[in-house]
């Protein structure tokens, strides 16, 4: 990643916390910093004007040479103290706190407490508003800022395909993110939930730009700090195609039946199970000795018409009776035969990502049923609307789809460490 890119994120990040944080003043707040590539503590102290010893002490490091690109510093306040140690620190208020509240945690007075902040003892305090109170007094040092350590983010995406961010913290923090405004879940990749991924959908028709990722947390006083990244998305080199369709195939179907099938499917690809059911790769849903007839992606213009439109899943042409399998593990939330997509199945792989399998003559699992990689789903047909006998297939995240074929080549879901 280029400097360049860290200093913005730097000044974002700075921005949004003065937004975040109404009523303090700038030289008040705590500045963060993210470690760039050939960062030294001494580099980052003096490009600050603080001591080494005051940006170690507010960061709680304890091995000075283990700086880790992305991890982000709290940038205390310069000379605070003549060893490098200020005499007085922040707590910040929490939702319903009061000056006898935290006069209690602190172990003073709320006289003291109030007179020592030139507050009232009965003063309204907002959430996040810091008080000083002497250092002693403050019980550990709060995870303000410093608790997450990296945050891994791809250095570009593609269209039609699927990234991940890692999020590294020294605890369990509550994570949200959006990506090009979409919301994102985040899911542990260990059990004490330090490290968190979650997945980066990219549609296939969005314009190849780069787009806004912004990851938030909840620091242990309650606080939102969030910072962003601006991500570039590459074209997905994806082929154009005219479809003629028959003027009887298009005629027979009713447009508000269209609507309310696409409104059911719809509903049902915004599942988010906050677990994954699945580890490692996925296999293919059907042998191997039935080609892709029409990959994923492809730019589709309806006889003549502009390409506004493009495949959302990966098409096998097979006859009808062909077993269709399970290609990763995961719950049946969607049997149904529909107008459009003919003998349809939805398969909830958890987090986010599921898959779907739409024409098929037979379907041999129900909603509900845990299903396993390579199990039998159903069998390939040409129901709905269909030329002609052969197997799509669809991923989505968030309700995005996606190249599933993706999903065989890489362990999308990183493998936890150890
Ligand atoms: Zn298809």
């Amino acid at each position: 990643m280029a400097n360049s890119r860290h200093l913005r994120v730097v000044c974002i990040a700075l921005a949004l916390w003065l937004l975040l944080v109404p009523g303090l003043h700038a030289q008040d707040s705590p500045r963060t910093y993210t470690v760039v590539a050939g960062d030294t503590l001494f580099v980052i102290a003096q490009r600050f004007g603080v001591s080494l010893d005051e940006l170690v002490a507010a960061n709680g490091i304890t091995n000075p040479d283990r700086l880790e690109i992305g991890q982000v510093l709290i940038i205390p306040t310069p000379g605070a103290g003549p060893a490098g140690v200020p005499t007085t620190g922040d707590v910040r208020a929490l939702p319903g706190d009061t000056i006898a509240s935290i006069a209690q945690r602190t172990g003073q007075s709320p006289e003291e407490l109030a007179a020592s902040n030139g507050l009232s003892v009965y003063a309204r305090l907002f959430p996040g508003q810091p008080l000083q109170v002497p250092r002693a007094a403050i019980p550990e040092p709060p995870l303000r800022y410093g608790a997450i350590t990296q945050v891994r983010v791809p250095e570009r995406l593609v269209q039609g395909r699927t990234g991940v961010v890692i999020v590294e913290a020294r605890r369990n923090v509550t994570l949200s993110a959006t990506w090009n405004d979409l919301p994102l879940t985040f899911l542990p990749l260990d059990a004490e939930g330090r490290r968190q991924f979650a997945y980066l959908p990219v549609p296939a028709l969005i314009a190849p730009a780069s787009y806004w990722l912004t990851v938030s947390y909840l620091t242990g006083d309650g606080l939102s700090v969030s910072r962003s990244w601006m991500i570039p998305v590459a074209a997905g080199g994806y082929d154009s195609q005219v479809i003629n369709l028959p003027p009887d195939r298009g005629a027979l179907l009713d447009p508000a039946l269209v609507q309310a099938e696409a409104a059911k499917v719809n509903a049902v690809w915004s599942e988010r199970t906050p677990v994954t059911y699945w580890t490692g790769p996925f296999s293919l849903p059907i042998g191997a000795e039935y080609p892709t007839t029409s990959p994923f992606g492809t730019r589709r213009s309806y006889n003549a018409g502009p390409f506004s439109d493009y495949h959302a899943g990966q098409d096998f042409g097979a006859p009808t009776g062909v077993p269709v399998f399970v290609p990763g593990d995961g719950v049946v939330l969607l049997v149904e035969m529909l107008t459009v997509r003919g003998g349809a199945v939805i398969i909830d792989h958890g987090g986010g990502v599921l898959t779907g399998y739409w024409h098929l003559s037979e379907i041999t699992v129900q909603v509900g049923q845990a299903v396993a990689q390579g199990d039998v789903l159903g069998l390939v047909g040409n129901t709905g609307l269909s030329t002609g006998a052969h197997l799509h297939w669809e991923l989505r995240i968030y309700g995005i789809a996606v190249d599933p074929m993706q999903f065989l080549q890489e362990p999308l879901v990183p493998l936890p460490a150890g």
